[in-house]
This record gives structure tokens, C-alpha cells and sequence, in this order.
């Protein structure tokens, strides 16, 4: 148990007296007892004060610092759930969320918060809130929102179940294949990373002014893994998906995700549709946020369309997205390190795309007026602890090893120029 539970359970002994900021009218600001189900599975439930014995029987006005959404069922197998609320509202709001298995509730986790106007989707305006969190094994959650909560707007939690989604989309890889090939370059690597690749998709919507950035000459693809394209994970293929301006990306931000780190490969990719689902219907997004994703075995995966081949701009990290590339690590290391099949995948992605794109990943560069890390921590560019504990202690030897992935793709490139 961290922090989140010290804070919870000190507010749950010490109630305050202050208002809650009603919610603003809209068809999903509902209170826990009822809640709208979509067709497709999704659930949004609203937030109410939290009733403790203090306030029991007492006036309205009695209301805590503490929202919660109550007891909430989910779907047991893989369910991804997330916070959003009014941007602009709720600073220094903090949430923590618990969930139940086989009985027990697991104690209270933290789950970071962050704006990101610059994330909406081209023509629509975005929702603040949390990562998208995947819980598996679980009956029931509860999501609870502390200190700030008097000027937060319409706090709603999604509940998305991800077996009702993308149903009508190509067969997903058998369940435990591995996404990953070892010990060379193959065809469908490149397929999934060359530019060649462009042609092949649908046009872009939105004017593109972005001045791409050459491929080396006899670049491959990377060696380490071969991502997963979004077909295998059933993407939603939206209008919105295919209008992201595409950019020339500078470095690269690590994170995490938010929730468990007991997933099993097959889970994957409804842990993607999940959370690409909550980006788009709850944060405003066009799209998934990350670029690319890697799980705990080490598979690589196409987030955002276009993936690290293709750059188009993410919704990662507030203020930066045009500058970096987001990729993200599925699991929380604050608790739980990560893999190391999980961080040799996260390296070579980044040497190869550092390799793409032409910048040094032990470098600098400079982005709103400040120097910041050619491969950075979210928590060097944003007002949170993403990447996590774990991973943040390993940026360092991320980074020397991913210049060293760069190099070796940069001479292999070389290589086959030379030969061609
Ligand atoms: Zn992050």
C-alpha cells in the first residue's frame, strides 16, 4: 500500500467541510446508482461525496473533500477504466482507485493525473484525467477522488470492457504467440516500420506540412522486435485516427501505463483496444496517445497509426507531443519492476527509431525553451512519476544502450547501401 491509502484513510477520519462543484449537465454525468451502458459495453459513472460517519444523517452541506463513484461492477476477465473530467478544472485533484478480487479488495493505488489541452483531437477539445488504467480478475472497482475535488467538473469513470469492442476487426494473432522475432531483420518488420509502407495507407484528411525526415539509405527494420500492427490488436480505425498531423519527431518520452502488471500475452491486445477506446471517448483524443507500446514478454506494438515508422503526433505528454515520440511500457513500475524482456524491446525500439529519425539518444535538445533529454522520463517533461520507480532508474542505462542499438543499425545501414 502507498501513499494514496495514508491520504485516503486520514481524510475518511477527518472530513472537512467544503462544496462540491455539480456536474456539469451532460448525458454521462450520473450519479453511482445509475449509469449509461453503450452498446458496445462502455460504462460512465459519476462521482458523489463520499459518506462517512460523520456526515451520515447530517446536512447537505456536510460533504467531504472525498468523491467516490461507489462499488462498481466491471467485467472480469480484462476491464480498462480511467478518470476524466472538464479540462481546465481540477488542479491538484488526486485519485486513487481499488479494485476486488475473488472477495478482496487490493488496497488503494494512486493513479497519476494530468491535463493535456494540446492532446484533442484536431477540432475538438479534450477531457483532463487519468491514464487509462487495465484491471484483470476483478468483479468490482472503486475510484475515489481527494483534495481539489471542490473545482473539479464532471468527474466520470469509465468502465470499458474490452471483448465488446472491435469485433468486426481482422482476427487477432493466436492467443499466446509471440509478438516478437529475435536474431534478425524480417519482412514483415519492415513492412510495419518502412516508409514504403505509407503508400499503402489511406490519405491523410488534414494537410500535412510537416517536412519528413529521410530514411538512412539501407536502414532495417529493428531487430529485436517486430511490432505488432494495429490489425492484431483490432484498432479502431477512425476518420479521427487517420487525420493526425504528422510530425518530425525529436526524441523520445518513456512512460508507463497505469494498472496491473498481471496480464497474460493473450490479454494484450484488449488491454489496447481498452485503452484506445478511453483516449478517444474519454480523454478527446483522436487516437490512442502512445506511438508505440511494449509489453512485459517484450512485444512491440503499433499504438498510434503509423506507429515509430510513421510519425504522426502523439497524446502523451502535455506541451511536448510535437517534439517526441511517446512510448510506453504496459504496467506500473512503481510497483513492480519491469521486465527485462520488456526493457531490451523498449532499447531497441528506441535505438531504432533514434536511428530513423537522426538524433542521439544520450543527447539534449531544446523544446519550449528549455533543454530537455533526447530520451526522457515523462517526469522530465511533465508534472508526474511516470515512467514509475523502476523504470526511471534504468533511463540512464537506457539511453547508453539505445546509442549503442543506433550505432549498430547506422553500420548496417551503411552496410547494405554499400552493397546496393
Ligand atoms: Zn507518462
Amino acid at each position: 500500500m502507498r501513499s494514496a491509502a495514508v491520504l485516503c484513510s486520514a481524510v475518511l477520519v477527518a472530513p472537512v467541510l467544503c462544496a462540491v462543484t455539480p456536474a456539469a449537465a451532460s448525458p454521462l454525468a450520473t450519479d453511482a446508482a445509475t449509469s449509461t451502458r453503450a452498446a458496445e459495453g462502455d460504462r460512465r459513472v459519476g462521482f458523489h461525496p463520499l459518506s462517512t460517519p460523520a456526515t451520515r444523517g447530517g446536512a447537505a452541506a456536510t460533504a467531504t473533500r472525498v468523491l467516490t463513484t461507489g462499488v462498481v461492477a466491471v467485467p472480469t476477465d480484462v476491464a480498462v477504466i480511467g478518470v476524466s473530467w472538464v479540462e481546465g478544472t481540477g488542479d491538484g485533484v488526486r485519485l486513487a482507485y481499488r479494485a476486488k478480487r475473488g472477495g478482496v479488495w487490493s488496497a488503494w493505488e494512486d493513479v497519476e493525473v494530468e491535463p493535456c489541452p494540446d492532446c484533442a483531437a484536431p477540432g475538438s477539445s479534450s477531457r483532463a484525467g487519468s491514464e487509462a488504467i487495465a484491471v484483470t480478475g476483478a468483479t468490482h472497482v472503486e475510484g475515489r477522488l481527494t483534495a481539489g475535488v471542490q473545482a473539479t467538473r464532471d468527474p466520470r469513470l469509465a468502465i470499458i470492457d474490452p471483448a465488446t469492442l472491435g469485433t468486426t476487426g481482422p482476427a487477432r494473432r493466436a492467443a499466446g504467440a509471440p509478438a516478437s522475432v529475435r536474431g534478425g531483420v524480417s519482412a514483415a518488420s519492415l513492412a510495419a516500420l518502412a516508409p514504403a509502407t505509407q503508400a499503402k495507407r489511406p490519405a491523410k484528411k488534414t494537410k500535412n506540412t510537416v517536412k519528413a525526415i529521410p530514411v538512412p539509405a539501407g536502414l532495417p527494420g529493428p531487430r529485436a522486435s517486430m511490432p505488432s500492427k494495429r490489425a492484431e490488436w483490432r484498432a479502431s480505425e477512425t476518420s479521427e485516427a487517420n487525420s493526425v498531423p504528422g510530425t518530425a519527431p525529436r526524441g523520445v518520452v518513456v512512460h508507463h501505463t497505469a494498472g496491473t502488471n498481471s496480464y497474460s500475452r493473450s490479454q494484450v491486445p484488449s488491454i489496447l483496444r481498452g485503452i484506445q477506446r478511453f483516449h478517444t471517448q474519454d480523454r478527446g483524443w483522436a487516437d490512442i496517445g502512445y506511438n508505440a507500446l511494449v509489453d512485459r514478454f517484450g512485444g512491440v506494438w503499433e499504438g498510434r497509426r503509423g506507429g515509430i515508422g510513421i510519425a504522426h503526433r502523439g497524446a502523451h505528454a502535455r506541451g511536448v507531443n510535437e517534439a517526441y515520440l511517446g512510448v510506453s511500457y504496459i504496467g506500473d513500475t512503481n510497483a513492480q519492476p519491469a521486465t527485462q524482456e520488456g526493457v531490451d524491446a523498449m532499447v531497441d525500439l528506441i535505438g531504432w527509431t533514434s536511428a530513423r529519425y537522426g538524433f542521439e539518444p544520450s543527447g539534449t535538445l531544446t523544446v519550449n525553451g528549455a533543454s530537455k533529454p533526447v530520451v526522457a522520463g515523462h517526469y522530465q517533461v511533465g508534472n508526474t512519476s511516470c515512467p514509475g520507480t523502476d523504470l526511471i532508474s534504468r533511463l540512464g542505462d537506457m539511453r547508453s544502450q539505445a546509442s549503442t542499438a543506433r550505432a549498430d543499425y547506422l553500420a548496417i545501414a551503411r552496410s547494405n547501401a554499400g552493397r546496393g
